[in-house]
């Protein structure tokens, strides 16, 4: 079965109240009437998230947050619980984003326990995975990933696994205005479908989604979406203006359709 285009919104620490309602309305009304294109997810900051599933109401256009805590609740000053988030209407959630790896010092271990929280919780969820621009020219690549992906995936039973959309941003190509080249991604989501296929079997490995992030813009998408075995985007920077996100959007569908008479994964 063919896979469902995906494409996230990761706003991060970005738009005011006004700024965020009028972005998440315009895509809404532009993308969400629409069901069968692409599953298309905005992932606003926290305080944002019950306006903004308002203003995306009933369209197709889901609801999702950035992260999670490892824990159900209790004394975590800061933190948001998985419960609160389904309160709020989200049904995404990020986990394991390369600035929370990285600049947050989120731990591989930290990473698999959010996971089974969101898991747990009948949350969706996007795995980030990615290697820095140090291990990539160490040639450390595959090695990097397969072990987030060992580790993230240790505890994940088959049935869970439907749940989860696989984001491959390698960290230098995050925010940077530089984004991989088509082979590239082609070449890091074929070992990570080989280790799914691993550590699962075959058809599921064949199954999960899983998307590229880091700099698509409009002027690249396309080409990236029809790498075999894209599924399409995490997108940062290019989701805060709506008419970018919305042609990013567009390309997936049309970029993936025409990747797949090459899709051998
Ligand atoms: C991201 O935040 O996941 C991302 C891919 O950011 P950008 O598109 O800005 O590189």
């Amino acid at each position: 079965m063919a896979r469902r285009p995906f494409i996230g919104g990761n706003w991060k620490m970005n738009t005011d109240l006004a700024t965020g309602k009028v972005l998440a309305r315009t895509i809404a009304a532009e993308w969400g009437a629409d069901v069968s294109r692409a599953e298309v997810v905005v992932f606003p900051p926290f305080p944002y998230l019950e306006s903004v599933g308002q203003e995306i109401g009933l369209s197709s256009v889901a609801l999702g947050a950035q992260d999670l805590s490892s824990e159900a609740n209790g004394a975590r000053t800061g933190e948001v619980s998985a419960e609160m988030l389904c309160d709020m209407g989200v049904r995404w959630v990020l986990v394991g984003h390369s600035e929370r790896r990285h600049r947050l010092g989120e731990s591989d271990a930290l990473v698999a326990e959010k996971l089974a929280m969101a898991l747990e919780s009948g949350l969706q969820v996007v795995l980030c995975v990615g290697e820095n621009l140090q291990q990539r020219h160490a040639g450390r690549t595959h090695e990097v990933v397969g072990l987030q992906l060992r580790s993230a995936f240790a505890q994940v039973p088959e049935e869970a696994v439907a749940r989860i959309v696989i984001a491959y941003e390698p960290v230098w190509a995050i925010g940077t205005g530089v984004a991989a080249t088509a082979t590239d991604a082609l070449e890091a989501h074929h070992e990570i479908r080989a280790f799914m296929s691993s550590r699962y079997d075959s058809e599921l490995a064949s199954s999960i989604r899983i998307v590229y992030g880091g700099s698509l813009v409009p002027g690249n998408a396309k080409t990236i979406f029809a790498a075999p075995g894209v599924d399409g985007g995490l997108v940062g920077g290019a989701s805060l203006k709506a008419a970018d996100f919305l042609s990013i959007c567009s390309s997936a569908v049309i970029g993936i359709e025409a990747g797949r008479t090459g899709d051998s994964a």
